[in-house]
């Protein structure tokens, strides 16, 4: 199939700063992207050859947009899955697969295939919802402390809360939820995996994601992670080993805990772009972007090695400050050398809502953090 310069159609449901990325990528090789959103504020409205207005939740409305494109991917997995299978069972391409989204969408389903395949995970249990919970409280068949996780539709750690008594539940939804075993883990990892149509595999570095304590998000994505090259190894052997279950086309990111004793758990994986892979735009000689298109295109991939150290900063909205967002300091930054900002395009800032990140990249990785802590302090998200 010709894909450049064509009438051939990419469909991207979902129309965040992940599908800006894309649309960089689709931008760069002139294939033609339609991008479904509900938001009229998306941040990919203005890159895509054509942006619709919808729900990704509604049957009729996701269906509809399939079939006005060649090939379908996401950038987000909340979408309706029925009109997906529909759409698949119709001839049209869809990556990932709507039985892996199917998998991953719900934590639950998400933590059994990992133990029906063997890969290592932290033990858990499900529940119907936090009622039913309590009850294996009660019969002493579930013991604090533990991590509370809503089944569904959680993102960014606001559908996690770490229990260590009675009182942690009472502000709890009661929803769908699984409680897995708390990890004392040293570090957090993630590798992402690139997998093509045909089965060409390749794994981007390990690298290391530092967390804001209060709000749960990642702070730096540090890439290569600084650990020792066996943890790394067994880190990538178990990405590529998570792929493979899933038969995964796309990337694929793999998060990980390395615990006390260098064990790696498999925590969860998103089947699209990820904010750990941000750092490839400037220091990967292929982009996660580019490569997620060509796997889904089953074009050869790309080198997945980095160039220079890379580090990315996530920007996120002050603390005490909603509305129109201002980046203070943004000038400051912009001044040192190998700093990128990456600013996604929404209007109002609200406390800790992702509005950017910036990359930091440099021959040297001691540098590379100093710089890094020198932009995380000096720039602010904040509003007039
Ligand atoms: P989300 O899908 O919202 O990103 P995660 O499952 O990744 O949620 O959990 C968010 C964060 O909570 C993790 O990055 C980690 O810091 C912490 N966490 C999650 N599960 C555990 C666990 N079993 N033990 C210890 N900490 C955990």
């Amino acid at each position: 199939m010709n894909y450049f310069s064509s009438d051939f159609k990419l469909g991207i449901l979902g129309g965040g700063q992940l599908g800006k990325m894309l649309l960089t990528e689709t931008r760069k090789f002139d294939i033609q992207t339609y991008i479904l959103d509900p938001s009229d504020e998306a941040p990919s409205q203005f890159g895509a050859t054509k942006f619709f207005r919808g729900s990704l939740m509604d049957f009729d409305t996701v269906y509809q947009f399939g079939k006005m494109v060649n090939l379908l991917t996401i950038e987000i997995e909340n979408v309706n899955l029925d009109a997906l299978d529909k759409l698949e069972e119709e001839g049209l391409p869809v990556y990932p697969s709507p039985k892996t989204l199917r998998l991953i969408q719900n934590k639950g389903c998400q933590k059994d295939f990992y133990v029906q395949n063997n890969i290592p995970t932290s033990p858990h249990q499900r529940y119907v919802d936090l009622n039913d919970l309590r009850k294996s409280l009660e019969k002493d068949e579930l013991e604090f402390p533990f991590v509370w996780k809503c089944a569904q539709f959680g993102y960014d750690g606001n559908g996690v809360k770490v229990c260590r008594s009675a009182l942690d539940l009472v502000k709890l939804p009661n929803v769908e939820c699984i409680a897995e075993e708390m990890v004392p883990f040293k570090n957090e990892l993630a590798v992402i995996v690139v997998r093509s149509v045909s089965g060409e595999v390749k794994t981007y570095p390990v690298v290391e994601m530092e967390f804001h304590p209060e709000a749960n998000q990642v702070e730096y994505v540090i890439c290569p992670a600084r650990i020792d090259e066996k943890v790394a190894q067994k880190a990538t052997e178990i990405a590529l080993k998570v792929s493979q279950a899933f038969n995964h086309v796309g990337l694929l990111a793999v998060e990980m805990f390395q615990t006390e004793d260098d064990e790696i758990l498999v925590n969860e994986v998103a089947p699209r772009p990820h904010n750990s892979g941000h750092y490839s735009i400037e220091a990967s000689y292929t982009s996660q972007f580019e490569n997620h298109l060509r796997a889904i295109l089953d074009l050869p991939l790309g080198n997945t090695n980095s160039k220079v150290a890379g580090i990315m900063v996530n920007l996120v909205g002050e603390e005490g400050f909603s509305g129109q967002v201002i980046y203070e300091n943004i000038e400051k930054i912009m001044a040192i050398d190998g700093v990128t900002p990456h600013i996604y395009g929404k209007r109002e800032t609200r406390p800790f809502r992702k509005m950017g990140h910036v990359t930091i990249v440099n021959e040297n990785m001691d540098e590379a953090r100093k710089i890094a802590e020198e932009v995380k302090n000096s720039i602010r998200v904040i509003s007039v």
